[in-house]
């Protein structure tokens, strides 16, 4: 029997803010619980805790304690430190930007232990997957993530770790791509001039995690028939053959059609279709985390429909008034949680490259065969 589920969140997080022009808005994520609290999906069972502050001294097992120093000082002092992109477009100096950091790795870090227990957690505000070592990226000051895959592991445990956001997890890949206790598995939006740029299909990890990196690389405008086909013929199988003990997803909501900084086609249906799956298919420790999402009224349509088939709640389709004024405001004009059918364009013919590209990983990962 499954133990309950746990949803970490903090209102403090809305406190923090990246600065007026900035594409990544925090008030996404109380949009977001707002919606979940409207459905009745945070009530019990489901137990929800603050994320604790993590210690720096835990930050040290992957961030370079030069680049700790330079983004303390960002937040007392102000200091930007460009050559730590710190300070830069992406990356700005804001008040409280070393805290809202920190609490970002420990909610994701306390709710891997937790669902190490054998629960399922969402941390909406976790998915920092662009965060370097020794300097920030991407929207990303610290990696939440590499740092509670680093203690799963050294607990002995080896994760399927899952990133549907649309771009590449560079650091994730970095961090375990000679590590076969971490099968890293990313789809994203791949091409000239989009960001970061890495994420190759060739790029499948060395030494003895070769084989153990697996990366789709999606073409603009690919659509939800096209991606959940890709879904299937890699994932179940893979939970399948690897049988984790934990399994950590990483829920970017910027692969949607109306996402302003990408060009996917992927709809909500597509969202939610796959965490039903997950959560028919997979009853073990399950963490999952938030991710990209620059249109906020569907950050938080997706991750409320995600939670849903986390917590195996059926969510009625009708949003609620209060949701409907902010997102007039936020130019989405539909009257529903999910998008209308077919909003995600014509389903198409699975294309023969993406056939190539997913039987080429199937070739490469010593799981498949
Ligand atoms: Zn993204």
């Amino acid at each position: 029997m499954e133990r309950d589920p746990l949803f970490i969140h903090t209102p403090r997080y809305s406190q923090f803010d990246y600065g007026r022009d900035h594409p990544l808005r925090l008030f996404r994520l109380k949009l977001t619980v707002d919606l979940m609290e409207h459905y009745g999906l945070l009530k019990p069972p489901v137990e929800t805790i603050e994320p604790p502050l993590v210690e720096e001294e835990t930050l040290l097992t992957y961030h370079q304690p030069s680049y700790l120093e330079a983004l303390r000082k960002a937040e007392e002092e102000g200091l930007a430190n460009p050559a730590m992109g710190l300070g830069t477009q992406d990356n700005p100096v804001f008040p409280g930007v070393y805290t809202l950091s920190r609490l970002v790795v420990g909610g994701t870090l306390e709710g891997t232990r937790r669902a190490l227990e054998g629960r399922r957690v969402f941390h909406i505000g976790g998915g920092m997957h662009h965060a370097h070592p020794e300097r920030a990226e991407g929207f990303c000051y610290l990696n939440d993530i590499v740092i509670a895959l680093k203690e799963a592991v050294n607990r002995g445990a080896r994760v399927l770790y899952f990133d549907i956001d649309a771009h590449h997890c560079d650091a994730v890949q970095e961090a375990f791509y000679e590590d076969p206790r971490v099968l890293v598995v990313s789809f994203h939006q791949y091409g000239p001039d989009f960001y970061p740029g890495t994420g190759s299909l060739e790029e499948t990890g060395e030494g003895e995690g070769r084989g153990y990196n697996l990366n789709l690389p999606l073409d603009r405008y690919t659509e939800d028939e096209t991606l959940w086909w890709a879904y299937e013929h890699l994932l179940p199988p893979l939970l399948e053959a690897f049988k984790p003990d934990l399994l950590f997803t990483q829920l970017g909501v910027d692969a949607h059609r109306d996402d302003p900084l990408t060009s996917l086609f992927i709809s909500t249906h597509f969202y939610e279709r796959m965490a039903q799956d997950l959560a028919s298919r997979w009853h073990g420790p399950w963490m999952a985390v938030g991710g990209g999402g620059y249109d906020l009224v569907n950050v938080a349509r997706i991750w409320t429909l995600v939670w849903g088939a986390m917590v195996g709640r059926e969510v009625p389709d009708t949003l609620p008034q209060s949701f409907l004024r902010v997102s007039i405001m936020e130019g989405y004009d539909g009257p529903n949680l999910r998008d209308l059918p077919g909003w995600s364009g014509t389903p198409q013919e699975v294309p023969q490259e993406v056939k190539e590209r997913v039987a080429f990983l199937r070739e490469a990962c010593p799981l498949f065969q």
